[in-house]
């Protein structure tokens, strides 16, 4: 297994994650968690939430990873290969997430 899938980018240039998921807010839903898009920086709801915006995204426009938008927590998830990238599993070191 590869350190990092074909996906991964170790030098993200996206701005921070929104504190809302703005599609959500367009229609007056709700979410639980938020999600980014790690191509295009969209922020999106988890898939706990009613709309599961994040996911949509992926299959919407092919983006293939995201990362957690939540306060304190640290990870990525690559759709393609349902693959999730903690800090602490050590093929992170030096990257910041
Ligand atoms: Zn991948
Ligand atoms: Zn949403
Ligand atoms: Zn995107």
């Amino acid at each position: 297994m590869t350190p990092f899938c074909a996906h991964f980018d170790p030098d993200l240039r996206i701005a921070p994650p929104l504190r809302v998921c703005s599609a959500c807010v367009e229609t007056g839903g709700t979410w639980v968690h938020l999600r980014q898009c790690l191509t295009c920086g969209r922020t999106g709801c988890c898939d706990l939430s009613p709309n599961r915006h994040a996911t949509a995204h992926f299959h919407e426009t092919g983006h293939p990873m995201i990362r957690t938008a939540e306060p304190g927590e640290k990870w990525r998830w690559c759709y393609p290969d349902d693959r999730l990238y903690e800090p602490d599993s050590g093929a992170d070191e030096g990257v910041a997430m």
